[in-house]
């Protein structure tokens, strides 16, 4: 009996294994190319398992497939956001304005890790639905939820954006946190301390080892920085095992340092002048400005800091620094959901006058290279994974039109289809639905 069992299991595994995936049709109306700019008009996209099999016009339906009707809408690769905090929802309100350090505080120091997981499911589910469909997630997570997160989502526990997450942040003593002295260890594990060498060398081994598949580094936040060596010392011990580095950075010299020991992308990077500027064009290092829209700076009772952050990324697209899109988001307001408030970024982007294109590309192209995806994402192409979004109206004469997804797939499984398909359904603005 017992070697009968063994016959029949040995011989479920030598059947080959038929997987019939049902291929999908996608009917675009426009498909837009972020990376060449270009727009193709009534294409027809193939999509078998997770990927895309063709990109065509005119391209016959195979018999079975599903079709999926989009020839009223406009057709992109997949949002990516480079700088979320899904485990962080810092409830913000007037009553905060000017103390946002101290509520973020008490924040970390209340919130357990398992519920930071959760708030992360939320918040991941609300991003897939406004359309992004791969986010660089860069710490803010507790105890390393956000790589729980990331693998609750691999495994296909609930749909979600693909995640590149940074596990603890590292940073010179104190993070981001002004700490009691009576109590020091407070702070962590939120921020991983890390002063000397040895310490630098440990936090980016242990975070790696905990999941962590970027590495953060605050340079700043306290009167005592990062310098250039440091830097340096932490990009190669990252770069070692295949990791980049986002360094956040709000003064010109921290900046500086920075770019000049190789980091993949400055966050932030508030006051940046127009030398740190052209030497990060030189160096091929992307500039995640996280422009939050004006209405956040006046929550904050900052809102001076709002034309610091156009003017700064007015230079930054007129030198030609590579712009990648990242919300920061930390909150929601106005009601919105984390996704439609990681959308908020666009009217900073507007307000600046950044082209449409060029928002697009800090979108897709940019991101997906700053985030190393860029032979899985960012576009729509045979062989990548099918992670497509469809709006109505086109995003390259109004970028606003990204606020209105109807249609989202992320390896392509369908997240979100257009309720109805009437025009008059399309016509409808921003401003009315917020109503
Ligand atoms: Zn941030």
């Amino acid at each position: 009996m017992r070697r009968l069992l063994l016959t029949i299991c040995v011989l479920a595994f030598l059947i080959p294994q038929i997987s019939v995936s049902q291929i999908i049709a996608i009917k675009a109306g426009l498909l837009i190319d972020p990376a060449s700019g270009k727009s193709f008009n009534s294409r027809i996209i193939l999509v078998e398992g997770e990927r895309i099999k063709s990109v065509g016009f005119g391209t016959a339906v195979p018999p079975g497939a599903r079709v999926i009707d989009l020839s009223a809408f406009t057709v992109l690769p997949g949002l990516i956001d480079a700088h979320t905090h899904l485990c962080t929802d810092v409830a913000l309100d007037s009553s905060w304005q000017g103390r946002i350090t101290e509520r973020f505080t008490s924040y970390i120091l209340q919130t357990s890790t398992s519920y930071r997981a959760l708030t992360g499911v939320v918040k991941a589910a609300s991003m897939l639905e406004s359309g992004f469909t791969t986010v660089r997630d860069v710490g803010n997570a507790g105890n390393y939820a956000d790589t729980d997160l990331r693998r609750a989502i691999e495994n296909g526990l609930f749909p979600g954006p693909t995640i590149i997450n940074a596990g603890r942040i590292i940073a010179p003593y104190g993070g981001q946190l002004q700490l009691n002295p009576e109590r020091p260890g407070l702070g962590t594990p939120e921020y991983f301390y890390a002063d000397t060498r040895d310490e630098m060398r440990k936090a980016i081994r242990e975070n790696i080892h905990f999941g962590a598949k970027v590495i953060k580094v605050v340079v700043d936040n306290q009167p005592y920085s990062y310098s250039e060596d440091d830097l340096r010392f932490m990009v190669e011990e990252a770069r070692r095992a295949g990791l980049k580095v986002a360094a956040h950075c709000h003064t010109p010299e921290a900046a500086r340092n920075a770019v000049m020991a190789g980091v993949a992308s400055i966050e932030h990077g508030t006051r940046m002048d127009d030398e740190t500027l052209m030497l990060a064009r030189k160096n091929g290092t992307a500039l995640v400005g996280t422009e939050m829209p004006r209405e956040v700076w006046e929550l904050f009772g900052a809102e001076q800091r709002y034309a610091v952050l156009i003017d700064r990324l007015q230079r930054a697209h007129r030198i030609g620094v590579t712009l990648v899109y990242g919300s920061d988001a930390l909150y929601e307001t106005g009601n919105r959901t984390r996704g439609e408030m990681a959308l908020t970024i666009l009217d900073s982007w507007k307000d600046a006058g950044v082209p449409p294109l060029e928002t697009l590309r800090a979108m897709t192209a940019n991101a997906a290279k700053l985030l190393g995806v860029e032979n899985e994402r960012g576009a729509v192409a045979a062989g990548l994974a099918a992670d497509l979004i469809a709006v109505p109206g086109n995003p390259l004469k109004d970028i606003f039109a990204l606020k209105q997804v109807e249609f989202v797939m992320k390896n392509g499984k369908v997240i979100k289809t257009p309720q109805q398909e009437s025009p008059a359904k399309h016509n409808k603005t921003p401003e009315s639905k917020e109503k």
